[in-house]
């Protein structure tokens, strides 16, 4: 590899723009291409009706790296936000909850639970920054070691405790915390949301450390993330080309020697880093040919389907959601009354059905960003779990199920909504795979649980960034530390390429 040898980049998500961005700082000669007529992936801005702009499917930051957005000087290229630290607001005919962090602002609960609650955040954002610092190293056994190093440094009562709970549901944890119902539902939440689980499903603790940060709204969606980091990847010298879909990788002599292109052209390069999911990485466009049979077949049972649905109104007004505050609307509002009704609507899930009364996060962001809507009208965004990607009867029959199933639990909570809409459109995860070219539809590229997890992510033998075959990297969700939009795969993945780079001898990285 020499300094001028190229690196393509396949696929312009917000991980493949922060690889790209890392790279061309590095002096790398950096081309991303991408399928799609915009880059963004996941987290982008886009018009659903005329004048009405949500972020899809994406639509709230809560876990992107502090420490990426201060290095590639996202402010400075355009990343702002509407609004920081939403409150989590769950509406009730009593009275809406209201929380703000470890506080309870609003809502019927006992000093108990008060004291429970604030101890229950403390703790969880002792845990989630053991875990932040573990998501921005590559999994290496070093890095293994350190992450070990800062579970003891938790003290023996932190590391004793975080053993315990590591693997345990949500359900028994917050059953053996809190008497308040409303209270148990809004924090099981943040351990399914975006995963095929429920609150008595294993792990769900280690879940809902992903959800520890504050949630915030940028401003003009969520393309507003990825359209800073492209400007910083353009900055420092990368080539963006939207409008050009990879077909395959090209492999020369047992490595990974470019790309061709659906258009027919190929790409020579030194290294090709690819955002795409594992599967589609390994199995469509590299071919399971190249690979060791073990390893596509791991590829293979790499779980992928999705379980979550996005719905998107475009509203004439204002809804009012039962016992919400005026002032508490724009927040991130939730649907999750209780333990129990999570889980009865993960359960349909188990049998291939959506649920009847679906688990809703929902955002309105046009409150905070009037751009995002015509003077006057808003933009409802919703996240609508649970929705299998495998649907029994198929999705062209139950896209409507689903969608009136939606607005029957929105109606209920919001009277009259139903009335102010003047658009919609829901997104089933068949929807999302086609649009987001995400095998399966799934938020984090494949379910995030503990056996795929860390250095068994995507699968053993390509956990750190770097395939079986040579010259070829990944730094996409699939990776280590996971969906989201976290930026932690990228940067990772750019450190590998660019640690192979310096070992390799001219013509390539091994
Ligand atoms: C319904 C839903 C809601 C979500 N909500 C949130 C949320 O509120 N907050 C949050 O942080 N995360 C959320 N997520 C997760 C988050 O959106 C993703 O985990 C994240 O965007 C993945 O980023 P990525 O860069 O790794 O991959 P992607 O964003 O998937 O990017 C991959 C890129 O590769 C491109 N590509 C694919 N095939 C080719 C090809 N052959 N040639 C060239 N390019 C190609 C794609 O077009 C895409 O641009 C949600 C996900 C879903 C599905």
């Amino acid at each position: 590899m020499t300094e001028a040898g190229r690196i393509v980049i396949v696929g312009g998500g917000h991980n493949g723009l922060v690889c790209a961005a890392y790279l061309a700082r590095a002096g790398r000669k950096v081309l991303v291409l991408e399928a799609a007529d915009r880059v963004g992936g996941a987290a982008v801005t886009r018009e659903f009706a005329p004048g009405f702009l949500v972020s899809a499917p994406a639509h709230l930051l809560y876990g992107f790296d502090a420490a990426i957005e201060r290095e590639l000087r996202l402010a400075k290229h355009g990343l702002g936000y509407a609004r920081r630290g939403l409150r989590t607001v769950a509406p009730g005919d009593a009275g809406a909850l209201i929380l703000d962090g470890a506080d309870v602002v609003a809502g019927e609960v006992s000093a108990a639970d008060r004291a429970a609650l604030v101890e229950y955040v403390q703790r969880q954002r002792r845990f989630a920054a053991v875990l932040a610092r573990q998501n921005g190293r590559v999994p290496t056994p070093w890095n293994l070691a350190r992450f070990a190093l800062d579970i003891r440094c938790l003290g023996r009562a932190g590391m004793r405790e975080l053993l315990r709970v590591g693997t345990m549901n949500l359900h028994d944890l917050l059953e053996d915390r809190f008497e308040s119902a409303a209270l148990k539902g809004a924090l099981a939440l943040d351990g399914v949301l975006g995963a095929k689980l429920g609150p008595r499903s294993g792990q769900t603790f280690f879940t809902s450390l992903q959800r520890a940060d504050a949630h915030s709204l940028p401003r003009g969606g969520m393309g507003a993330v990825t359209g800073a980091l492209a400007i910083a990847a353009r900055a420092a010298g990368a080539e963006i080309r939207v409008a050009s879909p990879v077909a395959s990788f090209v492999v020369s002599s047992g490595r990974v020697s470019g790309v061709a292109l659906e258009s027919g052209e190929e790409i020579a390069a030194d290294a090709v880093v690819s955002n795409l999911d594992p599967k589609s990485t390994y199995l469509r466009l590299l071919g399971a040919r190249h690979l060791d049979a073990e390893f596509a077949r791991r590829v293979q049972h790499f779980r992928t389907d999705g379980c979550v649905a996005k719905l998107h109104l475009a509203l004439d007004g204002l809804p009012e959601f039962r016992g919400v505050p005026a002032d508490a609307l724009g927040e991130r509002l939730i649907v999750a009354p209780d333990c129990g009704y999570v889980d009865a609507a993960f359960d349909p899930a188990k049998y291939r059905e959506f649920s009847p009364q679906p688990v809703l996060e929902i955002t309105l962001p046009s409150i905070h960003d009037p751009a995002l809507a015509p003077a006057g009208r808003h933009v409802l965004s919703a996240i609508v779990q649970y929705a299998p990607y495998d649907l029994a009867g198929g999705w062209d029959e139950g896209r409507k199920g689903l969608f009136d199933a939606t607005l029957a639990v929105l109606e209920r909570h919001a009277p009259g909504l139903r009335s102010r809409i003047i658009a919609a459109e829901l997104l089933a995860p068949p929807d999302l795979e086609r649009e987001f070219r995400i095998t399966g539809g799934h938020w984090h590229h494949g379910e995030l649980a503990l056996d795929q997890f860390m250095m068994l992510r995507p699968v053993p033998g390509a956990a750190q960034y770097a395939a079986p075959v040579d010259g070829l990297y990944s730094c996409g969700a699939g990776c280590h530390p996971g969906g989201g939009v976290m930026g932690n795969a990228g940067r990772n993945a750019a450190r590998v390429v660019l640690a192979a780079l310096r070992r390799a001898p001219a013509g390539g990285a091994a």
